[in-house]
This record gives structure tokens, C-alpha cells and sequence, in this order.
């Protein structure tokens, strides 16, 4: 789960990082008002969405040289007008994919005096199994071109979770990043604060980018991206109540009401597959036969008729399926359910384009017998490549 800078900052203030003073307004009324509660001269206005990239990006329909999703003010009335001039609109990054993402949210904060800008990262390595810090004096808007050219001037620093963040680790990440006197002491007590954080917290990311140094010679945290683990977050009931579920894709959120593991992806072939290693085999093979997947969809082992129903909703919900493959191998799962599933639905929502199935295992029989007996126009397979093989070509032709 992610949530929004403003919100990651809330919680680096509350752990004593430093951050600056800022407010979230939802309309452009409230920003004079927000921005007069904030110290000047400078204020800076944040279109708040779930992407990186925003000082880069741009707006839809933007004027030649209109700025991105990152501006700054000189007066509250100018405040005012860069949040009035953000929100609602629709805000393009290297992150969001051409169809960017609708700004509903501004962060109003003070401006602060760059001296420099650096770049640190807290991570869960999956490679090593341990927390990681990634550090680089190239912090600021250009730190993929950094990795892909210059990847030497990124050290990755790994954590040995027996030991945990020693005060070593700080200093050498202050000395990697040309911190020098007092600033050494202070990356040494951030790194150790942003640390337990991101452990507390069951944080997979933790990015701050940059993390400045103010002509003042202060360490400051002038962005701040959180990702948590899901898996986790039934212990965090604060962190969940962060969620935003206009930063999610409906049909994700609508699976996780129901519990199901559904992926949205940008393919023609919409899959409903139980279990996790046959949905990715199935997405292997749509690919292989020449297409893409619209989804990964596993509906579990112990899936109700309830359950594939709002499955098979959420699968023709999406306006890119031109097809579907239902691919299931019952062995907990029993074929007779999938297939009183997949007739509900269709009942409910009708059925717009071919549906291929294949079904295997527990109550085949009686599974295929309703299916028949539905008198649903259904493609029936054999195995994994002829059913992949059937679903592409009625898509394809
Ligand atoms: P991102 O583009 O989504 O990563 O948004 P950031 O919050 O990182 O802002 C992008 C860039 O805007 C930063 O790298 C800074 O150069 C600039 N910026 C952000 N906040 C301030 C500020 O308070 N003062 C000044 N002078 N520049 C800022
Ligand atoms: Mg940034």
C-alpha cells in the first residue's frame, strides 16, 4: 500500500525527522488560508498523487511552459492560484503512464533554500532478505539517469537484521554523501530514526528524494514516497486508515473486498485461474500464443460460488478484454463451483465477448455437465495450450 507525501511526512515528523510545516487542502478556497498559517516567503505547491516524477511531469492540456505538479509561490494569493491551477486536472509523470492520474489533493509547504540535493532510500532487498539503504550526493529530479549512467555514484549500504542500524552505518552513509562537522552527527540520528520507522512501520520503501541540505548546513527531508507491506498491515490499522482509494484501480479495490488476489494489467485476455504459480503459467502462455493478459486473477483454494461470481464480474468489468480464459485445476477447488460461478455472473453481467474454459480435477464432470447444460456459448479446452491456443485466436482471429 502506498500513501501520499504529505501523509509520509506526517508520520517522519511524528518520528522527529525533520520536515517542514505544511497543509493538505482538497479545495483551492482553503490554500490562502492553509498557506497563511505556514511561514513564508516561499511556499511551495504539491500536487499530492501515488507517483514519483510530479516536478517533471506535466499537466493534460497544459500551456507551452506551464510548470508540473511541483511550483513555487511567492505570496499566499499566488499559493492559491497554483492549487486552483492543479487541482482536478490530470497530472502526467515518468511514473503514472500516459494516463496520469487526476490530482485531488495539494500539499502546501514552506519553502525551503536548497544548498544541495541528495538521494536515500530505505528498502526490503528481496535479493539479500535485508533492509538496505541506497545513497547517492546525486539526489533531485534526475536519479534514474543517475542509475542507468552513473550507477558507481549509488552506494547500497545492507543491514544485518542481528545487529540492526549501528551508528557506523550512518557515518558511512554521511560520508558517502559529502556530509562534513555537525551534519554527520545529524545523518547519524536520522538514519537511525528513519530506520525504526521503516521496521515499525512494516515498510517496504522509504524514499527521500532529495534529502537536502539547506543553505543553513541542516539535513531536511524535502519528499518523502512510503510503500507498506500488505501483508503486514492488519497490525497497523492507522497506517490502513491512510489508504486512498481514489489512487487505486477499482478493480483492484473491488477484489480486495472480496478477498481475491487480482492484478489489473494493460492486456486483451482476461484470466480467472486458481492458484498463484498456474495464474502466472496461464499469463505465460497467453503470451506465448501471441497475447497479452488483461489480469493475474487467483481465486484460491476455497473460492465460494459468491466469490467467482464477483471474480468474474470484476474480469468483464474491464473494457480492454476482448476474451477470457478461465483455466482451473481443482484440487481443493472443486470444478462444479467454478462453473455455478461463472453462470451467475454471466446471468447478472451477460457476456460480451469469448469464454474459453478449461477445467481439470475435482467434480470435472459435473462442472462441464452445468456448463452444457447452461446453454452458454462457452469454448471448452483440453489443456493449458489448447486452451491458450482458443483464446487467442477468437481474440485474434
Ligand atoms: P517529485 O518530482 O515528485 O520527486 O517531487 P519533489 O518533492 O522531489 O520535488 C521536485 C523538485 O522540486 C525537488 O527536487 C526540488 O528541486 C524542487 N523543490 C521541492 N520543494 C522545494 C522547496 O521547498 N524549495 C525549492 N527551492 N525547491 C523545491
Ligand atoms: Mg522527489
Amino acid at each position: 500500500m502506498n500513501i501520499h507525501e504529505y501523509q509520509a511526512k506526517e508520520l517522519l515528523r511524528a518520528a522527529g525527522a525533520p520536515v517542514g510545516d505544511g497543509r493538505v487542502v482538497l479545495r483551492a478556497e482553503e490554500a490562502k488560508t492553509a498557506a497563511g498559517q505556514i511561514d513564508g516567503p516561499v511556499w511551495v505547491v504539491k500536487a499530492q498523487i501515488h507517483a514519483g516524477g510530479r516536478g517533471k511531469g506535466h499537466f493534460k492540456e497544459a500551456d507551452a511552459g506551464e510548470k508540473g505538479g511541483v511550483r513555487l509561490a511567492r505570496s499566499v494569493e499566488e499559493a492559491e492560484m497554483e492549487a486552483r491551477r492543479m487541482l482536478g486536472r490530470t497530472l502526467v509523470t515518468i511514473q503514472t503512464g500516459e494516463a496520469g492520474k487526476q490530482v485531488n489533493r495539494v500539499y502546501i509547504e514552506d519553502g525551503a533554500d536548497i544548498a544541495r540535493e541528495l538521494y536515500l532510500a530505505l528498502l526490503l532487498d528481496r535479493g539479500t532478505s535485508r533492509i538496505s539503504f541506497v545513497c547517492s550526493t546525486e539526489g533531485g529530479m534526475d536519479i534514474e539517469e543517475v542509475a542507468h549512467s552513473t550507477p558507481e555514484k549509488i552506494l547500497t549500504l545492507t543491514i544485518d537484521p542481528s545487529t540492526g542500524y549501528q551508528p557506523f552505518h550512518g557515518r558511512r552513509i554521511a560520508y558517502a554523501l559529502g556530509l562534513e562537522g555537525g551534519q554527520v552527527k545529524q545523518c547519524v540520528s536520522l538514519m537511525g530514526t528513519l530506520y525504526k520507522l521503516f521496521v515499525s512501520k512494516d515498510m517496504e520503501m522509504l524514499e527521500i528524494n532529495p534529502l537536502i541540505v539547506t543553505k543553513a548546513g541542516q539535513l531536511h527531508c524535502l519528499d518523502a514516497k512510503v510503500g507498506f507491506d500488505n501483508n503486514a498491515l492488519y497490525r497497523h490499522p492507522d497506517i490502513a486508515a491512510l489508504a486512498d482509494e481514489t489512487e487505486v484501480d477499482p478493480k483492484e479495490l473491488a477484489a480486495q473486498k472480496f478477498d481475491l488476489n487480482y492484478i489489473a494489467l494493460d492486456g486483451e485476455i482476461g484470466c480467472m485461474v486458481n492458484g498463484a504459480g498456474l495464474a502466472m503459467a496461464t499469463m505465460d502462455i497467453i503470451k506465448l500464443y501471441g497475447a497479452e493478459p488483461a489480469n493475474f486473477l487467483d481465486v484460491g483454494g476455497g473460492a465460494t460460488k459468491e466469490k467467482v461470481t464477483e471474480a468474474f464480474k470484476i474480469i468483464t468489468s474491464d473494457p480492454n478484454v476482448k476474451g477470457i480464459l478461465v483455466n482451473i485445476f481443482g484440487g481443493i477447488m472443486r470444478c462444479d463451483i467454478i462453473a455455478e460461478g461463472i453462470i451467475a455472473a454471466v446471468k447478472e453481467v451477460g457476456l460480451q465477448v469469448p469464454l474459453v474454459v478449461r477445467l481439470e480435477g475435482t467434480n470435472v464432470d459435473l462442472g462441464k455437465q452445468i456448463i452444457r447444460d447452461s446453454g452458454l456459448n462457452v469454448i471448452p479446452a483440453d489443456d493449458l495450450s489448447d486452451a491458450a491456443e482458443k483464446v487467442v485466436k477468437a481474440v485474434r482471429g
